[in-house]
């Protein structure tokens, strides 16, 4: 099984219902908002770390990522190379606001980072296949394509509804809200519950799960559900922080679709 764990599903906001983004699949963590690396110590996944994928340099994506480095380094006994994904410009924001260049020398027995800015195709990361594609944001945004036992998941990041061409069995999309607000959704780049929903039947998808969810629908998760099941009739889930999924290869799905059997087990830890 492959474990799948939401740390942050929310949009910056100040009342901190839901974290900022960031998830943990497998030994690949997807952007690091504000609050990741203590999530990530208290789940004891620090050592399981292998590589980290930004989609883009806002900060709700990227604030924790010095600490989160400087834990890693401190918990390894020897010397852990990860792997940094990410649009170009992120080693300069490393630098200026965090000073991670005198952080990592003090710390360069411990960690290697190996920092690759820019898009990325069929990267191996362990078992993972990893290709990176470009959204629309108003940032450069990379959504991340990982295939794991023939089994493919897409994570947006932050976009508007756009259209990629690949296959994907999950995806891990931007619902901010509803078509109600679909001006302000449109005006700061991301999507509604409907925009994923058309995204991922373009994919053909099997799960689909909302992400990066404004505070004013986390007691309405029906209606971001509701809207999406119009266009895409596979699993929906509203992600939740803390929530956590196991996926399956390609075969295990395939066989439990043809079997009637249940596709995704969720619990929270
Ligand atoms: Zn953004
Ligand atoms: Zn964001």
């Amino acid at each position: 099984m492959h474990e799948l764990i939401f740390l942050g599903t929310g949009c910056p906001n100040d009342s901190r219902q839901r974290g900022e983004a960031s998830i943990f699949f497998d030994g690949l963590l997807m952007d690091c908002g504000d609050g990741c690396a203590d999530k990530l110590i208290n789940l004891n996944l620090i050592d399981n770390i292998q590589a980290i994928l930004i989609t883009h340099l806002h900060s709700d994506h990227i604030k924790d990522i010095a600490k989160l480095l400087s834990f890693i380094a401190l918990n390894s006994t020897e010397l852990k190379t990860i792997n940094l994904f990410s649009p170009p410009g992120l080693s300069k924001i490393l630098d200026k606001y965090t000073n991670m260049s005198e952080l990592l020398s003090y710390l360069s027995e411990k960690i290697s980072i190996e920092l690759h800015e820019g898009l990325i195709e069929n990267k191996c990361i362990g078992d993972k296949i990893i290709s990176a594609y470009e959204m629309n944001h108003h940032v450069e945004d990379y959504g991340y394509l990982i295939e794991f036992e023939g089994a493919k998941l897409f994570y947006t990041g932050d976009t508007r509804k756009c259209t990629i061409q690949i296959k994907a069995d999950y995806v891990i999309h931007d619902s901010m809200a509803t078509e109600s607000e679909k001006g302000i959704v449109d005006d700061t780049g991301h999507s509604t519950a409907g925009d994923a929903a058309l995204f991922a039947k373009e994919v053909d998808a099997k799960v689909l799960f909302l992400t990066h969810i404004n505070d004013d629908w986390i007691s309405n998760n029906d209606a971001l559900i509701n809207e999406a099941k119009m266009h895409f009739k596979g699993k929906i889930y509203i992600a939740e922080d803390l929530a956590r999924f196991s996926l399956k290869s390609k075969s295990e799905l395939h066989s439990s679709l043809r079997n009637g059997k249940e596709i995704i087990k969720k619990d929270k830890i």
